[in-house]
C-alpha cells in the first residue's frame, strides 16, 4: 500500500487543489458493502459458459460494474464479431440474476459496518453509489447500515444513463451530497468504478475485496488501494485526519 500522505499530496498536485476537506464519501455496493461479488461472477458464467462462449469467473471480476450491454456485446464480439441481438441480451440478463437469486444471499463485508461508523463520527455524509438495480441488496441496507443511505443519498443503476466506468454515476453523487470533487472520496473495489471515481476528478480508494491483483487497481488510477476491508477499516480515521490536515 502507497503511504496515506504521499497518496493525497499527489492527488493534490495533479488536481491543483492546495488543501481537501473530506466531507462525503461515494460508496459502492457490490464488493464494497456486501460480499456479493462471487454470486455475481457465478450468476455470469452459469449463464454464458454453458453457451459454449468463451469467457472466465476472472474477467467476470474484471468487468464488475460494467453495464449488462457492455458486457455482454463484449463476450459477443470476442466469440461472433458482432453484438448481441437487445432481445439475447436481455434474456441472458434475465437468466444471470436468476442464477443469482439461487445462491445464498451475500452477507455484508467484513468490518464494512465499522468502516461506515467512523465516517459517520467523522461527519462525513455518506453517499450510496452503485450501478446495481437488483432490488435484493438494496433492500436490505436500511436494516444493515441504518441512516447510512437514507434518500436522496441513494444513487443506483435506475438512476444514471451511463454507467461507470463514465464519471455520470460518481458526479451525481457529489451533486446529491453538494460537495466539491476535492471534498469528497470514493469508496470501491473494482477497475471499472477506479476509473470512475478517478474520472469524476475524485481522490479514490480501491478496497481489494477480490481476487484481482493489486496492480490492476492501480492501473485503473485508484490513489491508494487496501487489501482488504478490515485494512482499510483500520486506516479510514488516519485517512479522513490527513485529507482535513494536509496543505501543499
Ligand atoms: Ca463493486
Amino acid at each position: 500500500m502507497m503511504k496515506i500522505e504521499e497518496s493525497i499530496r499527489k492527488y493534490m498536485s495533479r488536481m491543483g487543489c492546495g488543501t481537501m476537506c473530506c466531507r462525503a464519501a461515494l460508496i459502492d455496493m457490490d464488493g464494497v458493502l456486501y460480499d456479493s461479488m462471487p454470486n455475481h461472477v457465478e450468476g455470469w458464467y452459469k449463464t454464458i459458459e454453458p453457451l459454449g462462449i468463451p469467457c472466465s469467473r476472472e474477467e467476470f471480476y474484471l468487468l464488475e460494474g460494467s453495464t449488462r450491454t457492455r458486457t455482454i456485446n463484449l463476450l459477443f464480439n470476442r466469440a461472433y464479431g458482432h453484438d448481441a441481438p437487445e432481445e439475447v441480451s436481455l434474456a441472458l440478463y434475465a437468466e444471470k440474476v436468476r442464477q443469482f437469486k439461487l445462491l445464498p444471499q451475500a452477507q455484508m463485508m467484513p468490518s464494512a459496518d465499522a468502516m461506515i461508523a467512523t465516517l459517520l463520527a467523522h461527519d462525513v455524509r455518506t453517499v450510496l453509489v452503485t450501478g446495481s438495480s437488483q432490488g435484493t441488496l438494496l433492500e436490505q441496507l436500511d436494516t444493515d447500515y441504518p441512516r447510512a443511505f437514507n434518500m436522496p443519498y441513494r444513487i443506483t443503476g435506475e438512476d444514471v444513463k451511463h454507467g461507470k466506468p463514465s464519471p455520470e454515476p460518481y458526479l451525481m453523487g457529489l451533486q446529491r451530497a453538494g460537495v466539491a470533487a476535492h471534498e469528497a472520496i470514493v469508496i470501491e473495489n473494482a477497475p471499472l468504478g477506479v476509473q470512475a471515481g478517478v474520472a469524476a476528478g475524485v481522490f479514490t480508494v480501491a478496497v481489494n475485496t477480490g481476487p484481482i491483483s493489486p496492480q490492476v487497481l492501480y492501473d485503473a488510477g485508484a490513489d491508494v488501494v487496501f487489501d482488504s476491508m478490515p485494512h482499510f477499516a483500520n486506516h479510514v480515521a488516519e485517512l479522513i485526519e490527513t485529507i482535513n490536515s494536509v496543505k501543499i
